[in-house]
C-alpha cells in the first residue's frame, strides 16, 4: 500500500470497495511496528481501533457512516480519550486512566475517525524538541539523529512516517507549527477559542489550542470543521459560527491577498541560511501567484520570548499544582506526612523541565515580583496584540519562518534552556495575540531536512490561512 495523503484519496478507494477499513488499519499498525524504534507512539490502542474499524466498515456498506470515516488519527498524549490511559508523557501520570473524554475526542468518534493511539510529546507539552518525554525521545524519520520537534513530536513523526493519516497535537507556543515544520508535514494552529480544551490537559490555558497535523490542506480544513466551535464544557470557547472550511479552503479563490513579510524575522543573523532561501523563493511564488507582499516592520520580536516565558510558566506552575500525589496519578507511598507526601511525589513525579518552570512560574508571581515581572508582561502581551492586530488591518496575512533553524541534532540544545527557549522566538507572536497561524512544508534542504513557513491571519480568519494554503502548496 502506498502512502495516502488525504482523506479524499482513501474516502474514494473505501467507496469504490477497493480497501477496507480493517485493511486500512492493519496497514497502518504494520507501519507502527516497522518504525517503533521512532518512538512516536506511547500506546497503540489495538482493541478499540479494531472495534472502531468494524463498526464503521458497517456504517459505511449501508451507507450511514460520518464525514471522518476512513480517518485514521493519532491524538498527541494530552487529549483526555474516555477508559484509555492519558499521561501528558509524565511519570506523574504514567497509569493514569481518563475517566471521560475531550471534546475534541468526541466530536472525532462522532464522525467516525479511527483513533489509533496515543503520541509521544514533551511531558505536559513543555519544550521544543520532545527530549523532555519521561517515555524517551522522539526521532525525526528524516534523519534519525535529530529531533523531531515538540512538544508535539510523535504527532510530527507519526505523520512523517506515515504511521496514521493525520493526528491531533497541541500548540502553546509552537507545538503543532514546529515539530510539522522539522518533519515536512502542514500543521495548523486555530484562533485561540476556536476549538475547545475541554479535557486537554492544561499547560497555559489563555495560550493551549488544539491543532492539527496533516499532510493536506483538505483534511486540515475537515478536521477544523469538525472539531471547532461552542462548547458548553469550555466557556473560552467562541460561539462565533464555524464556516464550511472545506468549501471555503477548497475553492480556487481569484481574490488576491496581501501579504506582509515580518522584516527582522527574515533579516535576522540566526537565521539559517537555506530556510532563509527556502522563504524568499516562496515570496516570490506567491507574487507569480498574483498576490501583493510587502515587509512591515515587527519592533516587539525581543519581547516575544520572555513574555511568553513569564506567562506560561506562571500559568503552568498554577496549573500543574493539582499534581499532590493525593488528586491525580503518582505517590510516594513511603511518606511519612501529609508535607512529605507532596514534597517527595512532586519531586519523584516530575522532570527537570516541568520542575524549572514551575519554580519559574512561582518565582514570577510571588508577592514582591508579581508587579515587576507577572502583571508587566501582561501588559507587554496585551501591546503584543494590539501590534498583531494592527499590522493585520492593513494586510490579510503575516509571514515568517516557523524556526530560525531545521531540526537539530539530538541532544544538542537540551543542556541549554535559553538556547531552547530562544528558538521559539517566531512561533509565539501567533500565541501571545491568540491568532490562527500554519506552518507550510517548502521542500528538504541540502541534507534532506524538511523547511518551512509560517502564515499568520487576523483572529477567526482561518478560512485566508486554509485557502491561501491550499492553492500555494497545489502548484508547488
Ligand atoms: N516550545 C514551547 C514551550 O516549550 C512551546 C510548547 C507548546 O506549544 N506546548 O513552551
Amino acid at each position: 500500500m502506498k502512502k495516502y495523503s488525504s482523506l479524499t484519496e482513501i474516502q474514494g478507494k473505501l467507496a469504490d470497495k477497493q480497501l477496507t477499513l480493517q485493511e486500512l488499519l492493519a496497514y497502518y499498525f504494520d507501519q507502527i511496528e516497522k518504525q517503533k524504534h521512532l518512538n512516536a507512539f506511547n500506546e497503540v490502542f489495538f482493541n478499540s481501533a479494531r472495534n472502531q474499524a468494524e463498526t464503521i466498515q458497517a456504517k459505511l456498506n449501508n451507507g450511514s457512516a460520518g464525514k471522518l470515516a476512513g480517518m485514521v488519527i493519532g491524538i498527541k498524549d494530552n487529549i483526555c480519550y474516555q477508559d484509555h490511559i492519558v499521561t501528558a508523557s509524565s511519570k506523574m501520570l504514567e497509569n493514569f486512566v481518563s475517566p471521560y473524554s475531550s471534546t475534541v475526542v468526541k466530536r472525532l468518534l462522532a464522525e467516525d475517525a479511527i483513533i489509533i493511539g496515543r503520541l509521544n510529546c514533551d511531558e505536559f507539552a513543555m519544550g521544543g524538541s520532545n527530549e523532555t518525554s519521561y517515555f524517551g525521545t522522539v526521532k525525526n524519520a528524516a534523519d534519525e539523529e535529530r529531533v523531531a520537534g515538540g512538544s508535539s513530536g510523535g504527532s510530527a513523526v507519526a505523520v512523517q512516517a506515515d504511521m496514521c493519516l493525520a493526528a491531533l497535537g497541541t500548540d502553546t507556543g509552537g507545538s503543532v507549527r514546529q515539530p510539522a515544520a522539522f518533519c515536512g508535514s502542514i500543521g495548523f494552529k486555530p484562533t485561540y477559542g476556536r476549538i475547545s480544551r475541554y479535557g486537554v490537559i492544561a499547560y497555559a490555558s489563555s495560550f493551549d489550542q488544539v491543532g492539527t497535523l496533516t499532510s493536506s490542506v483538505s483534511d486540515a480544513a475537515l478536521l477544523l470543521e469538525v472539531l471547532a466551535g461552542a462548547d458548553e464544557n469550555d466557556s473560552t470557547v467562541s460561539s462565533i459560527p464555524v464556516p464550511s472550511y472545506t468549501k471555503s479552503a477548497l475553492a480556487t479563490s481569484s481574490t488576491k491577498k496581501r501579504l506582509a513579510v515580518l522584516k527582522e524575522t527574515i533579516t535576522s543573523e540566526a537565521l539559517d541560511p537555506e530556510t532563509k532561501d527556502a522563504i524568499l523563493n516562496a515570496i516570490e511564488k506567491f507574487k507569480a501567484d498574483g498576490h501583493e507582499v510587502v515587509e512591515v516592520s515587527f519592533d516587539l520580536l525581543d519581547y516575544l520570548v520572555p513574555t511568553y516565558y513569564i506567562l506560561t510558566t506562571a500559568e503552568a506552575s498554577s496549573n500543574l499544582s493539582r499534581y499532590d500525589g493525593v488528586h491525580y496519578g503518582y505517590r510516594d507511598t513511603q511518606a511519612q506526612s501529609l508535607n512529605q507526601l507532596y514534597k517527595s511525589s512532586r519531586a519523584e513525579g516530575f522532570g527537570e523541565e516541568v520542575k524549572r518552570r514551575i519554580m519559574l512560574g512561582t518565582f514570577v508571581l510571588s508577592a514582591g515580583y508579581y508587579d515587576a515581572y507577572y502583571q508587566k508582561a501582561q501588559k507587554v502581551r496585551r501591546l503584543i496584540r494590539e501590534k498583531a492586530v494592527a499590522l493585520l488591518q492593513d494586510c490579510d496575512v503575516l509571514l515568517s519562518p516557523v524556526a530560525p533553524t531545521p531540526a537539530f541534532k539530538i541532544g544538542e540544545n537540551v543542556q541549554d534552556p535559553l538556547v531552547m527557549y530562544m528558538a521559539d522566538i517566531y512561533t509565539v507572536l501567533a500565541s501571545l495575540a491568540g491568532i490562527p497561524a500554519v506552518a507550510l512544508p517548502l521542500g528538504n534542504n541540502k541534507e534532506g531536512l524538511p523547511l518551512s513557513i509560517q502564515l499568520m491571519a487576523k483572529h477567526f480568519d482561518e478560512e485566508t490561512l486554509l485557502s491561501l494554503s491550499h492553492s500555494f502548496l497545489e502548484k508547488a
